[in-house]
């Protein structure tokens, strides 16, 4: 039981108001804003050290950029070229680490990487991936498999979707991909279970100081209440929305951040006859193409993003430059037709050195503008433990000292191999099948017990939500019971993973999860069409953006309904 008398690690509509009542009540020593990958994973850090945390997100866990990745957990195989060997061996010595704390989330990939010239390519390339393994001795755990060299025949039997003409061989390597979103939900709900009080839903306005020391923060909650929640410590970790967390702080410019967008488009999985993600060089940056359970996802662009993070919108020039891309070394060329969703982030870069994004340093930085305030910006998903751990030393000197760290175990990731070696047999007194038993493993870890026990107690919770999805009515309930979704999209886009689906298997979906959870949270039928709507409405916006040639008109189009013209 964490120290608010909650179950450890359940994050839900009851924790949330127990949370925000101790915020307004107590003094935290650490008060973390933004509950993106960074801001959950500090929490989780600290709160493993005994701290008393609190955690504020102004609207779900992940809704910023860290449900919007490339979903790898890597060292970052084009960093190399950057000569950023130091960057490539903290992030592959956290890729391991992330593999084992979160192994139901964080999982080896093979990739290949296709040469297209015949002799300069293979060794330079292979050079490169050779650095890599290098680079990645000494991580814990058993490490993942080194890289082979294969020739032609051998690339196009693991990859027979890529054009003949365009491939001399390949150089297979292996690197990991997580599912980003459950991930930071995991962060949040171990840092719960460790006693920290976790309240979405909860914008950071301003600052409470004494002279230039920082004591606390202005909250404002969704449903409109204001509160002031004292702290030795306000951490900053907005991503994206750095500028602006900075301003209500009044510490503008303390630390710069160069957004960058990034979009990725997803198709169906058997457009693309591949068993190996696949790698490849543009020139100006790398082109991804990445399984993802009945999908792939392509991407990303990587552009400056000069306007508001909020208005981030994807358009047609993205979605064409991303099929552009696919096609030249795809033997069946993708159309409009294959695009079954797209999503769209933003990389919270540090400005230190190139204004072209691509080139911007995916390294952190954190600072202290004023006594009792941190701020951290930059780095990436896989970095986030040496993030936190970098911002508890920054906070160090205003707390006093640091109590020891503790071993860290992540919800779903402790008892993960246990689970695993003996999966048939807890299928079996489980009542569901052990290809059912493996799909919950690889989302819920070791919880994976707690949705089969929901499906004996309620059989009706048993079925998919929709027929053709795999997912259950038990997993939509977990949502809102355990993980803290409090609106729809939060359940479906980011604790379900249908946010890659089409459009009209997401709204049927929503149409079904609603009718199931409405009577255990007791939403009357205004909400439930509320909520409907809302969701209805995210959905309808990003594909009326998506028909804009690019982001001006984009953007104007966004100005205008926001002001009724359209
Ligand atoms: P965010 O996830 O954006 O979190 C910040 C949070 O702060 C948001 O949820 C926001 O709502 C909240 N917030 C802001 N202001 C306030 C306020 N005033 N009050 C309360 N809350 C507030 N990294 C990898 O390691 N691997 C990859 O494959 C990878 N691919 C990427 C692909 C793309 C296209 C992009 C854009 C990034 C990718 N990254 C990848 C980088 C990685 O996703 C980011 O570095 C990371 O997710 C940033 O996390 P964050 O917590 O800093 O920001």
């Amino acid at each position: 039981m964490s120290s608010s008398g909650w179950e450890a690690g359940r994050l839900s509509w009851e924790s949330r108001a127990s949370a925000l009542e101790k915020l307004g009540s107590e003094t935290m020593d650490l008060l973390v804003v933004g509950g993106g990958i960074v801001g959950a994973g500090i929490a989780a850090l600290a709160a493993a050290r005994g701290l008393k945390v609190g955690l504020v997100e102004r609207n779900d866990l992940a809704s910023g950029t860290s449900s919007r990745s490339s979903k790898l957990v890597h060292g970052g195989l084009r960093y190399l070229r950057m000569a950023d060997f130091g960057l490539v061996r903290e992030a592959l010595l956290e890729r391991s680490a992330n593999l084992a704390l979160a192994p139901h989330l964080v999982r080896p990939q093979p990739f290949l990487y296709p040469l297209r010239h015949r002799f300069w390519e293979r060794a330079w390339v292979g050079a490169g991936v050779g650095l890599y393994d290098l680079l990645a001795l000494g991580s814990v755990g058993r490490g993942l498999p080194r890289h082979r060299h294969l020739g032609r025949r051998r690339a196009l039997e693991a990859a027979p979707a890529l054009r003949v003409d365009q491939v001399v061989g390949a150089v297979e390597y292996w690197d990991a991909q997580t599912d980003d979103a459950r991930l930071v939900i995991a962060l949040a709900r171990t840092a719960a279970g460790l006693g920290a009080e976790v309240a979405t839903g909860t914008s950071f306005v301003g600052v409470l100081s004494s002279g230039d020391r920082i004591e606390g923060a202005i909250l404002s909650t969704e449903e409109g209440a204001s509160l002031e929640a004292r702290a030795r410590v306000v951490v900053l970790a907005a991503g994206p929305w750095t500028a602006e967390a900075l301003a209500a702080a009044k510490a503008e410019g303390a630390l710069s951040v160069v957004p960058s967008k990034g979009v990725h488009v997803v198709v169906p999985r058997d457009k693309i006859n591949s068993s190996h993600a696949l790698i490849f060089d543009t020139g100006r940056s790398v082109f991804l193409v990445l399984p993802w359970g009945r999908h792939w996802i392509l991407g990303t662009t990587d552009t400056a993003w000069p306007y508001r993070p909020d208005e981030l919108v994807a358009t047609r020039a993205d979605l064409e430059y991303l099929l552009g891309q696919a096609n030249q070394f795809l033997s069946s060329p993708l159309s409009d037709a294959d695009v079954e969703s797209f999503y769209v982030g933003l990389r919270p870069l540090v400005a230190w050195r190139s204004a072209d994004t691509a080139k911007v340093s995916r390294e952190h930085a954190t600072g202290r503008p004023r006594p009792g305030l941190v701020v951290i910006s930059g780095g990436k998903l896989t970095t986030w433990r040496k993030m936190a751990e970098d911002v508890l030393r920054t906070a160090e000197v205003d707390l006093g000292g640091l109590p020891p760290p503790r071993p860290l175990r992540i919800v779903g990731g402790e008892g993960f191999e246990e689970a695993r070696k003996d999966l048939a047999r807890q299928a079996r007194d489980a009542g569901c099948s052990e290809a059912e038993a493996k799909r919950l493993l690889g989302r819920y870890g070791s919880e994976w017990r707690k949705i089969a026990s929901l499906c004996q107690a309620r059989p009706e919770l048993a079925r998919p939500v929709v027929p053709g999805l795999e997912l259950t009515g038990a997993e939509a309930s977990f949502a809102f019971s355990h993980e803290g979704a409090r609106h729809l999209d939060d359940a479906l886009d980011r604790r379900l993973g249908l946010g890659l689906e089409r459009q009209h298997v997401r709204l049927a979906a929503a149409r079904a999860v609603v009718e199931l959870v409405a009577p255990e949270l007791g939403w009357d039928s205004a909400r439930q069409a509320s909520e409907l709507q809302r969701y209805r409405q995210l959905a309808e916006d990003a594909e009326r953006f998506v028909a804009c040639p690019d982001d001006a008109s984009a953007r104007s189009l966004r100005e205008a309904r926001a002001s009724g013209r359209s």
